[in-house]
């Protein structure tokens, strides 16, 4: 995928999310590694009035706060960034405060192996990043913290955020997310839950590995 045909598709997924009702307003961001940059939304737009130019992008190589484009990136950047760069599996990052991940994360509750989707993201847990104000280096260092071998975590008090190899797989996590944090959420409302043990765990992450059609190597 090109330059133009990521920050297209990262606005299409932006409207996407708020229109599903998994983000509202303008919560949320989505970000996407291009050579040795990132492309970013823009901190505080409306999704409906980005244009592809509005797209932010960053070095992924400097650590630096400048940007190219003209407006500034997501109050975020520093955890997008991070995230892009700790483990070179990810590709796109996608960040939201979904309302069941957001709950979740008020009450400073990780997801437990309560379904076995769970190890999608990586392990028998997601967990929770401890509080820090958004839009800091400290919020970053939690966050990357809390995604040790894993592709997710919720975030205290804020929302949830999850990484995947591309846009469409990042956006399917996050849905999945919401989702797991959905179930999580009435499963404690209606008390005596039962969770999977670390050994069907185990065996759930080994089927993954070659769950799905077999990857085209183009
Ligand atoms: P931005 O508008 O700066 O991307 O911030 C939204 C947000 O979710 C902050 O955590
Ligand atoms: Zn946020």
């Amino acid at each position: 995928m090109n330059e133009l045909e990521k920050r297209k598709l990262i606005i299409k997924l932006c409207l996407e999310m708020n229109a599903s009702g998994l983000n509202q307003g303008t919560s949320g961001n989505i970000s996407a590694m291009h050579e040795r940059d990132m492309l970013i939304t823009p901190t505080g737009v409306p999704y409906e009035d980005l244009e592809s130019a509005h797209i932010a992008k960053c070095s992924l190589v400097y650590d630096s706060a400048e940007w190219e484009g003209p407006m500034k990136p997501s109050s975020e950047w520093h955890f997008h960034r991070a995230i892009l760069k700790s483990n070179p599996a990810f590709g796109a990052v996608v960040h939201t405060h979904s309302t069941f991940a957001t709950i979740l994360s008020i009450a400073r509750k990780p997801i437990p192996s309560c379904h076995y989707m769970i190890a999608a993201f990586g392990g028998n847990d997601v967990r929770c990043a401890e509080y820090a104000t958004f839009g800091t280096p400290e919020l970053s260092d939690n966050i990357i913290k809390a995604m040790k071998d894993r592709s997710a975590c919720l975030l205290a008090n804020h929302g949830m955020v999850v990484a995947g190899p591309n846009l469409e797989k990042a956006m399917w996590a996050a849905v999945e997310l919401e989702t797991l944090a959905k179930q999580y959420y009435h499963a404690l409302l209606i008390g005596g839950m039962h969770l999977l043990p670390n050994t069907e765990m185990d065996r759930v992450l080994e089927k993954f590995q070659t769950y799905g059609q077999p990857q085209s190597s183009d």
